[in-house]
């Protein structure tokens, strides 16, 4: 019997684990905080259990993240982390300082299925998804990287893959996030970025969970959204902008809709005209990033001055919107720019290429 990895399961999993031992219920409580708050991978360093539980675990489990191979770091700052996982695929993590904050962006699949257009891990196709524990294991690999003092204060899940085509690995990953016995994040401290998944969606509001919902729109016309992300053509804008508006959203908490700028295909003003429309009345704010470039995609990023006219058009229709300038460019760590070296049908990138050797 091979050895179960304890970062697949939840504090409350790992509870049920140890009581089906005839451990009381404080013993999984302890496991799971020696685990997840403490950071310790070593069943005899986990010095209050008795040593019988401890020699049973040794046993058979083992609390074992996804190993860094590769950590770049970027001038902004900002660090992308290569992940190789127990089958030898690897997937990134990418550390963001801003300001007062420590932002985590983690990879829910290898790979992705979705094939935006201008998005270079679409170009990858769906290799598998990511079980919870390597979800887990990613946030677990990289607060145990940082320096004496620093903390991780933000996940986003924003790196390669679509989270709500990875339901059950996605959801069960946040629970040990905002678990008080597992990571202990504010669930508004945590953001799920989706393609628009429609039912996803739908299903996540159910969940009682209370993260923040990033969509990714980055059009305001059927026409131009069906032309970069082909899960539109399924679900148009008029089915997701409705399940946005029937998503329960906590008090003083907005849903976030992320525009990717692209010059000449919806970057100009009538563009922001008819974003405005679609999203009035919405609770939201908008995420501009401006494209980030990679050989071979055919877009290009409009200038900084179409950038802060699109912006200003937002603003003075009276809807928030920021710009975020990507981090981690030149270690090709910004959105959309995460890649490795599976099953690529784009044009090879030497940047790319070093990083996923
Ligand atoms: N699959 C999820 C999670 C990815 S989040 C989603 O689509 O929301 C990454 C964000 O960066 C998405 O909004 C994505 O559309 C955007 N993006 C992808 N490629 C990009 C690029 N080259 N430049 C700027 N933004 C990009």
């Amino acid at each position: 019997m091979s050895a179960q990895n304890l970062l697949e399961l939840t504090p409350n999993e790992l509870v049920g684990l140890v009581e089906s031992w005839g451990e009381p219920t404080y013993r999984g409580r302890q496991l799971a905080g020696w685990i997840y708050q403490k950071s310790v991978p070593d069943f005899d360093r986990m010095s209050n259990l008795p040593r019988s539980l401890r020699t049973r675990l040794a046993e058979e489990a083992v609390v074992k993240p996804p190993e860094v191979v590769e950590s770049l770091a970027s001038r902004d700052g900002s660090t992308k982390l290569v992940l190789r996982l127990r089958d030898g695929r690897r997937i990134h993590a990418v550390v963001m300082p801003d300001e007062d904050r420590l932002t985590l962006c983690v990879s829910s699949q290898v790979g992705c299925g979705f094939a935006c257009a201008f998005c270079y891990t679409g170009t990858m196709g769906l290799v598998r998804d990511l079980t919870a524990g390597e979800i887990v294991g990613q946030v677990w690999a990289a607060r145990a990287r940082l320096p004496a003092g620093s903390r991780l204060t933000h996940v986003v899940f924003m790196g390669m893959g679509e989270p709500l085509a990875n339901y059950g690995a996605t959801v069960k990953a946040l629970r040990t996030l905002v678990s008080p016995d597992g990571f202990g994040f504010s669930p508004r401290r945590i953001t799920v970025s989706t393609v628009g998944l429609v039912q996803g969606l739908e299903r996540l509001a159910r969940e009682d969970l209370r993260v923040n919902l990033a969509v990714s729109l980055h059009a305001a016309t059927d026409e131009v959204r069906s032309r970069l992300m082909p899960v539109n053509r399924g679900w148009g804008l008029e089915d997701l902008l409705a399940a946005c508006r029937r998503f329960p959203l906590p008090v003083r908490q907005r849903l976030t809709f992320e525009y990717t700028l692209l010059d000449g295909v919806n970057a100009s003003v009538e563009d922001a005209r008819r974003l405005c429309g679609r999203l009035r009345g919405l609770r939201c704010k908008v995420n501009l990033i401006p494209f980030n470039a990679w050989d071979g995609s055919g877009f290009r990023r409009p200038s900084l001055e179409r950038i802060l006219v699109f912006q200003r058009t937002l603003l003075n229709s009276g809807l928030t919107a920021t710009v975020r300038w990507s981090k981690g460019e030149d270690v090709s760590a910004a959105c959309g720019q995460l890649q490795t070296a599976e099953r690529r049908r784009a044009v090879a990138d030497p940047l790319h290429e070093s990083v996923s050797a």
